[in-house]
């Protein structure tokens, strides 16, 4: 089996879209650049995660692509020899990247896409650029970026009507397709008012959207590997997919992140509201690697007594940590 643990590294908070879901359309209170860790000290908490038993990274964001040469940080990770370095991204730029990053040691992207209708991108995201993700697909996947995943959330009367568009699209591109459940978020809540609706209204449950796939497309093979958070099927003997269900079946005891922001605050969930400086450490106490890495052992035993508590009284700034 996969060792689940892995950290979740969010480069930036910086985005070029404005998801209704995840960032407030006025933008938030950014992090200043002096604050946010530089890619040597990302390298540094990796090395210290590397001790504490990481080999798994994904960069998020914000939108990683969206933080200026990030290729280095790809290169300084990728010298550390993990057994995954991953990136998610909403695909905007990828066709501009994907070689480059290749180059530099990431092995796989995946892409969060949620409509495939010009008017709806614009409705979901309040910015354009629809027409520039199937090239950043294609470019992943002639890169070698592979298996090339794409995440949908799926929304009540905004975009569920596509879920079948999406399996089909996923057989067409070849791509790993991923539902995942809405989750309450800092940037939800006001936007969610002015699309008229409230949060229970919007929710589809994975359960929902898995019979509604094989009652279009026949039944689903369940698969028994699992990534930690996902549950995997094949349809048809051939196109993955994947559910991701933390609101209504709440994987936390299989869960294995932990989450790096770009202040350098490491969270032990998404949920996680407090967090540990490492920033501080790094650059006040001198910190190394191992010091790091005690942080971060510490960082996975609190995740076994962790509570998260009622999903109605969540919150998490997702623009900022990483989804
Ligand atoms: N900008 C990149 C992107 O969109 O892929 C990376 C950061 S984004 C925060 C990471 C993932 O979080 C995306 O797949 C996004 O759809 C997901 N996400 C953000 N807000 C969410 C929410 N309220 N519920 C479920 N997923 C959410
Ligand atoms: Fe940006 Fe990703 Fe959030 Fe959309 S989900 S606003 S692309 S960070």
């Amino acid at each position: 089996m996969k060792n689940s643990k892995v950290l979740r590294i969010s480069v930036t908070d910086r985005c070029d879209l404005r998801c209704i879901y995840c960032m407030p359309e006025a933008g938030v209170p950014l992090v200043p650049m002096a604050d946010m860790l530089s890619y040597e000290e990302i390298a540094m908490v990796a090395r210290g995660a590397m001790a504490a038993g990481v080999r798994r990274f994904r960069l998020t964001g914000g939108e990683p692509l969206a933080r200026r040469g990030v290729e280095a940080l790809v290169r300084l990770l990728a010298a550390l020899g993990p057994d995954d370095l991953a990136l998610t991204t909403n695909g905007l730029h990828l066709a501009d990247f994907a070689a480059d990053l290749k180059a530099a040691g990431l092995m796989r992207v995946t892409v969060s896409l949620d409509t495939l209708r010009p008017d709806r991108f614009k409705a979901i995201t309040r910015r354009t650029g629809l027409d520039r993700i199937p090239a950043g697909i294609e470019a992943a996947r002639t890169a070698g970026l592979t298996p090339v995943k794409v995440n949908m959330v799926v929304i009540r009367g905004v975009n569920d009507d596509e879920v079948l568009d999406f399996v089909r699209f996923a057989g067409t591109e070849g791509v790993e397709l991923r539902f995942i459940e809405l989750m309450p978020t800092s940037g939800l809540t006001a936007e969610c008012k002015e699309l008229g609706a409230w949060r229970p209204a919007l929710f589809v449950k994975s359960e929902e959207v898995r019979a509604r796939i094989a009652e279009a497309f026949g039944p689903l093979e369940r698969l028994p590997e699992s990534d930690g958070v996902a549950d995997m099927y094949l349809l048809g003997g051939r196109t993955r997919l994947g559910f991701i269900a933390p609101v209504s079946e709440p994987f936390c005891q299989g869960c294995g992140r932990l989450r790096l922001g770009p202040d350098g605050r490491l969270r032990i969930c998404l949920f996680d509201r407090v967090g540990i400086d490492l920033r501080k450490m790094l650059r006040e106490g001198q910190a190394g690697p191992s010091e790091i890495g005690a942080v971060i052992t510490s960082a996975f035993e609190a995740k076994t007594t962790w509570e998260r508590g009622a999903i109605e009284s969540l919150s998490s700034d997702m623009f900022r940590i990483g989804g």
